[in-house]
């Protein structure tokens, strides 16, 4: 294997390549080869690459799990041709995308990478040339032969998060995404600084398995107080739900009124199943630790842990097809499954 890696460039849209709409002003798309025009410093990398676009690049903001299957698809066509993916990507929903790959790309050993910017590429202080750059390189990036990163990352503003672990927290800062449970895995300087005890160690070589049916009658339900019965009575009666993903204050706490208790207990009992993540930026979920957390633990619910909002939805949309018996689900979803939870 030589130093030089065969990278394919994934362009699925986002600000990155767009331009302004010249009679409203706004943001859309445009052609992926005016993208390149605009890095002639592609040419300059060590690395060789080939490039693919959706037909129609799109904002994020209308991304579905359609065009994940999409992405998962055109990596699985082409993974034995390459050694390493970069897929541009919208900022809004990028961490989605990152969380749904990773549980989508079974046995994954090689880097998925995706980037954006907060500014189109053709703008004179865009933040897109150094995450494009630096996203082919960590997409190439080998050591005694071996690719250095195995797993769904994202890129952005000097640094490699763990795509699962990622969440963007910033509308306007071009530090847009943090990851406040897991270090970054990278951080770009002078040098490329890897934080190797934190990658995912590439086990046994086992074949991909691409999983591609996601469920997405699904739900995520921020809890606020004064949340009424009626509102979270009818939501949950919604006859095609199934499953919720609950946000609850602090370390998974939720009010322990009669009323929202019996209402999640006879949603599970219809075997819908019930995940607990934190409305926090950071840390997770122990239920038990408070009063307010018990009655949820007694009546099955699940723990999140210190999942991500798009890490647990992603999961669930995941796990739902597989058709588990409801104990199974439960361990399966308290369980890591690519290094998404503590
Ligand atoms: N609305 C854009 C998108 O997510 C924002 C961005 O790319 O930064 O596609």
């Amino acid at each position: 294997m030589s130093k030089k890696s065969n990278v394919l460039l994934i362009y699925t849209g986002g600000t990155i390549g767009m331009i302004k709409d010249f009679e409203t002003g706004a943001l859309k798309a445009f052609d992926f080869d005016d993208l390149l025009k605009h890095v002639p410093e592609l040419k300059l990398l060590e690395h060789h690459i080939d490039t693919y676009s959706f037909e129609k690049p799109m904002d994020s903001s209308n991304m579905n799990p359609k065009h994940f299957r999409l992405i998962a698809e055109v990596i699985e066509e082409n993974y034995k041709k390459y050694d390493g993916f970069v897929v541009l990507h919208g900022s809004d929903t990028m961490s989605y995308s990152a969380s749904a790959l990773s549980f989508m790309l079974e046995n994954l050993a090689k880097p998925v990478i995706l980037t954006g910017s907060q500014l189109p590429i053709g703008d004179l202080r865009t933040d897109a040339k150094e995450n494009l750059i630096t996203a082919i390189q960590l997409a190439g990036l080998k050591q005694n032969n071996k690719m250095v990163i195995t797993e769904v990352g994202l890129y952005f503003e000097y640094k490699l998060y763990r795509g699962n672990r990622s969440s963007k927290v910033n509308s306007e800062h071009f530090k847009a995404f943090d990851s406040p449970n897991y270090p970054p895995l990278v951080i770009s300087g002078i040098n490329l600084k890897v934080n190797y005890p934190l990658l995912k160690k590439s086990k046994v070589k086992k074949d991909l398995i691409v999983h591609k049916t996601l469920e997405d009658n699904i739900l995520v339900l921020k809890l606020f107080p004064g949340i009424n019965e009626q509102t979270i009575q009818q939501v949950l009666s919604i006859k095609t739900l199934k499953g919720i993903v609950l946000e609850t204050y602090g370390t998974g706490n939720a009010s322990n009124e009669d009323w929202f208790i019996n209402i999640l207990a006879q949603t599970i009992k219809r075997g819908i199943p019930i995940v607990n993540i934190t409305q926090c930026n950071g840390g997770g979920v122990s239920m038990g630790k408070y009063e307010t957390s018990t009655r949820l633990k007694e009546i099955g619910v699940i723990s999140g842990k210190d999942l991500t909002t798009e890490a647990a939805v992603t999961k669930m949309m995941y796990l739902l097809p597989q058709n588990l018996m409801p104990k199974v689900f439960k361990t399966i979803f308290e369980t890591s499954l690519r290094g998404e939870m503590e």
